[in-house]
C-alpha cells in the first residue's frame, strides 16, 4: 500500500473505530461484533507500524474508549447524571489477539523481561464492564465505570445494590486500611432473558448482549432500579500500597477471604502448554457457564515480575487477553428480503435453512448492504457461513465456494421500494440504499409517528404496536392525525380499554407542553438530532424563521454541517410539511421558544468552551443553556481547552484540583452572569 492510500484509510478506520467506540461505550448500543471491532483496529495498528510517521496522537490505538457521556448526547432534559472522579491509577484495556501464536510471542516477551521462573494466572474474561472499587477501614468508599481510563463515573450507589458487593469487609480478615479492586459488574443471561422479556412488553427497545445490558443498568439514575436488574461482580486485579502477597492468585485469595467476590475458575498454570489448555478446555465448557465470557485473561503471577514489566501507554506488557473466536455455521442461503426501515434505509436479511449456532436455531441473517452483498459475491442457493458475536443478529462472513451447485440465481439489489414501489437512491457517502418517499411509503410513516411520540420527542405514552394498530386502521398517516384521534375511534383498537384511552389522550394533550426544541427534534427532518434541534430552536425562535432560513444562515450554526442543512432547506420546501406544522400549532404543539427561556443571541463565548460544576441560584441545566445562548460551548470535563469553569456552591473537587492544575480559570456564578451581561 502506498502511503497516500495509507493516509486515507487510517482516517478511515480512526473515525470508523470513534463511532463504534461511542455506540458501545456511551450509548450502549453497538453496531458490530467485538470480533470486526478488533479486526479494524488491528487493520489501523498494522498500517500505523508500516507507516509510523501516520501515527496520530489521538488515534483509537493510544486511548481507551470512554464511557463517560458528553454533554452534547445529554443536553435537554436530562441533567449530568453522575459525579466523576479520577483514577488513582490510570485504568487501561488490555492487548488483545485471537491466536495462540500470539500467545507465545507474548511468552518470549516476558521471558526476556525476567530473571527468574514464573507462571501465569489464567482466568476467564467475563463480558460486562469494568468498575474499580476503594475500600477504606473495610467499608466500600468509592465505585467508578473505567470512563475514559483517566477519569470515571461516580455509581457506588448503584454498586451497591449488588449483592456479591460487600458494603463492609469481614471484622478481622487483615484488609489494608485502604486499597483498590478492580473487576467486571456483568449480567447473568438469566437475568438478562428477563429484563429483555420485561423491554419487550413495555415495547422499549431490548439491549443488544449482556455487557450492554450491565453497562446500561450500572449507568441508571435511580440505585432501585438497578437492585431488579440482577447484577453481579466479579474481581480481578487488587492494588494496594503495601504488599499483601506474592503472586497475584494469593492475592485474589486474600480478598476473597475479606468477603469480595472472586471467580473461583481462576487457574495457576506453569507454562504455556497449560495456558493452551486452559484455553481449549473453557472454548467449550464456557458454554455451559451462566454467563457470557469471551476470552481468557493471561497474567504474570509473580507481582515482582509484574512491576518491573510495567505498561505501555495504552495496556499493561504483564498480561494479554486470548479472545474466542465467535463460533460459525456453514448453512444455505435460501433468499433475500429486502427490509424497509423507519429511516427508509433499505437492508437485505438472508433466509437461511435453520443451522444451529452459540446455543439458538439460526433462520436469518444480516447482508448489510448492496456493496457488501458484491463483496460477498452471494448468490441465492450458495452455502454460507454465519456467525455470531456479541449476540447480534448473525451475519454472514463468506461463501463456500466448494459447494457452489449448478443451481445458483444471481442476487440482485432491487432498484425500486419492495413496499411502496418508489425508485431507491444512494447517498454517496454511504453504503446504503434508501427509499426516498419519506411521506408515503408505509414503513417510514410509521417510523415517523414512532420517532414522534418517542420519550426524547413529544412523550406521548403509546409505543410501537399502537403506532401499528393505528397505522392499519388508517387512523394516522401525517403526525397531525394523531391530534384527531377521538376517544370513539380508540376504543376500537385491540384490548384498549376506557382507562388506555384516557390515558393516551392525557398524555397528548400534555405533549403540547413539550418545549419548541423538542417539537423540533420531533418532526423527524433526516439528520436532525437532539443537540442539534436545541442549537437551531436557539438560534432562530421559532419554526417559521427556520422554515425561512438559508443556507448560509443554516450553516452558521455550530453543529449544522451541510447535509443537514440540506435536509433543513428540503423538509421545508415541502407543502405538505407546512400544512402538517401549521395543523399541529393549530392543535396547540409549541412552535417557538419559551419567552422565558428566549434566546441569548449574543455571541461573546463563541470559541469558548465553559464547564459549569456545583450548584447556582438557578438549576445546572439553565447554566448550561446560557453558555450556549451565547455562542459557547458547555463541556462535561476540564481539559486544556476549556476557557472557564464556572464554580457554584458543592462543585466536583476533582474537577476543582483539574482546573487549577491546568490553570483553567475558576470564575462564580456572579462573574459569569457579568460576563454575559446578564446583570
Ligand atoms: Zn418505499
Amino acid at each position: 500500500m502506498k502511503k497516500k492510500e495509507a493516509e486515507k484509510r487510517i482516517v478511515q478506520l480512526a473515525a470508523e473505530l470513534e463511532r463504534h467506540n461511542h455506540n458501545y461505550y456511551v450509548l450502549n448500543a453497538p453496531e458490530i461484533t467485538d470480533f470486526q471491532y478488533d479486526l479494524l483496529m488491528m487493520e489501523l495498528q498494522q498500517l500505523e507500524k508500516m507507516f509510523p510517521e501516520l501515527l496520530r496522537k489521538d488515534s483509537p490505538t493510544q486511548k481507551v474508549g470512554s464511557d463517560i457521556l458528553p454533554y452534547n448526547e445529554i443536553a435537554g432534559s436530562l441533567p449530568r447524571q453522575f459525579e466523576q472522579y479520577p483514577h488513582r491509577y490510570p485504568m487501561l484495556s488490555l492487548s488483545n489477539t485471537y491466536s495462540l501464536d500470539e500467545l507465545s510471542s507474548f511468552n518470549e516477551r516476558v521471558e526476556k523481561g525476567s530473571a527468574s521462573p514464573y507462571t501465569f494466572s489464567c482466568e476467564l474474561k467475563f463480558d460486562g464492564t469494568a468498575i474499580c472499587l476503594t475500600y477504606k477501614n473495610g467499608r466500600l468508599m468509592r465505585a467508578l465505570t473505567r470512563g475514559d481510563g483517566s477519569v470515571g463515573d461516580d455509581v457506588t450507589r448503584n454498586v451497591l445494590q449488588i449483592p456479591s458487593v460487600p458494603e463492609t469487609l469481614k471484622d478481622g480478615s487483615g484488609y489494608p486500611d485502604e486499597f483498590e479492586i478492580r473487576g467486571e459488574i456483568y449480567m447473568p443471561y438469566k437475568a438478562f432473558d428477563k429484563l429483555n422479556r420485561q423491554r419487550e412488553i413495555e415495547e422499549e427497545q431490548p439491549f443488544a448482549n449482556p455487557r450492554n445490558a450491565a453497562a446500561g443498568s450500572l449507568k441508571l439514575l435511580d440505585p432501585k432500579l438497578v437492585k431488579g436488574r440482577g447484577l453481579e461482580c466479579t474481581l480481578y486485579h487488587l492494588i494496594v500500597e503495601e504488599p499483601v502477597a506474592a503472586t497475584h492468585i494469593e492475592a485474589l485469595q486474600k480478598a476473597s477471604s475479606w468477603g469480595l467476590p472472586v471467580s473461583g475458575l481462576v487457574k495457576e498454570c506453569i507454562n504455556l502448554d497449560e495456558v493452551n489448555e486452559y484455553i481449549n478446555r473453557w472454548d467449550s465448557e464456557r458454554k455451559n457457564l451462566p454467563y457470557a465470557t469471551d476470552g481468557i485473561v493471561v497474567k504474570v503471577n509473580q507481582l515482582a515480575l509484574q512491576a518491573s514489566l510495567g505498561y505501555t501507554a495504552k495496556s499493561p506488557r504483564w498480561a494479554t487477553a486470548y479472545k474466542f473466536k465467535p463460533e460459525e455455521a456453514l448453512t444455505k442461503l435460501v433468499s433475500i428480503d429486502y427490509q424497509v426501515g423507519r429511516t427508509g434505509a433499505v437492508t437485505p436479511v438472508a433466509n437461511l435453512e435453520p443451522v444451529q449456532l452459540s446455543g439458538t436455531k439460526v433462520k436469518r441473517a444480516s447482508l448489510h448492504n448492496a456493496d457488501q452483498m458484491q463483496l460477498l459475491d452471494i448468490h441465492i442457493g450458495d452455502y454460507v457461513y454465519v456467525e455470531k458475536g456479541g449476540e447480534i443478529i448473525p451475519k454472514i462472513t463468506r461463501v463456500e465456494p466448494s459447494r457452489r451447485g449448478f443451481d445458483i440465481v444471481e442476487a440482485v439489489f432491487p432498484s425500486h421500494c419492495p413496499v411502496c414501489g418508489a425508485p431507491l437512491v444512494r447517498d454517496e457517502d454511504e453504503a446504503r440504499h434508501f427509499c426516498p418517499n419519506q411521506d408515503n411509503c408505509p414503513p417510514q410513516i410509521k417510523g415517523k409517528f414512532i420517532h414522534f411520540i418517542g420519550r426524547k420527542a413529544m412523550g406521548i405514552n403509546a409505543g410501537e404496536a399502537t403506532v401499528e394498530q393505528l397505522y392499519s386502521k388508517g387512523y394516522i398517516r401525517e403526525l397531525s392525525d394523531l391530534y384527531k384521534l377521538t376517544p370513539e375511534l380508540l376504543l376500537t383498537l385491540d384490548k384498549w380499554k376506557e382507562k388506555s384511552v384516557s390515558n393516551f389522550i392525557e398524555s397528548l394533550s400534555k405533549s403540547r407542553e413539550v418545549p419548541f426544541e423538542r417539537v423540533l427534534f420531533a418532526l423527524g427532518i433526516r439528520h436532525i438530532g437532539e443537540t442539534t434541534a436545541k442549537s437551531i430552536a436557539m438560534r432562530f425562535g421559532d419554526i417559521w424563521s427556520i422554515s425561512m432560513a438559508t443556507r448560509e444562515e443554516l450553516l452558521e450554526i455550530d453543529d449544522v454541517g451541510a447535509k443537514l442543512a440540506d435536509s433543513i432547506l428540503s423538509y421545508f420546501s415541502n407543502p405538505l410539511h407546512m400544512r402538517i406544522i401549521k395543523e399541529l400549532e393549530e392543535y396547540g404543539l409549541q412552535m417557538k421558544v419559551d419567552s422565558g427561556k428566549k434566546t441569548v443571541q449574543s455571541d461573546i463565548l463563541k470559541g469558548m468552551t465553559i464547564v459549569i460544576s456545583g450548584n447556582f441560584s438557578i438549576p445546572r441545566d439553565e447554566m448550561k443553556f446560557l453558555v450556549e445562548a451565547n455562542g459557547g460551548k458547555a463541556g462535561s470535563s476540564i481539559s486544556g481547552n476549556t476557557a472557564y469553569m464556572v464554580a457554584g456552591e458543592k462543585c466536583g473537587p476533582a474537577k476543582l484540583e483539574k482546573a487549577l492544575k491546568l490553570g483553567v480559570q475558576i470564575i462564580d456564578e456572579t462573574q459569569f452572569f457579568e460576563m454575559i451581561n446578564k446583570i
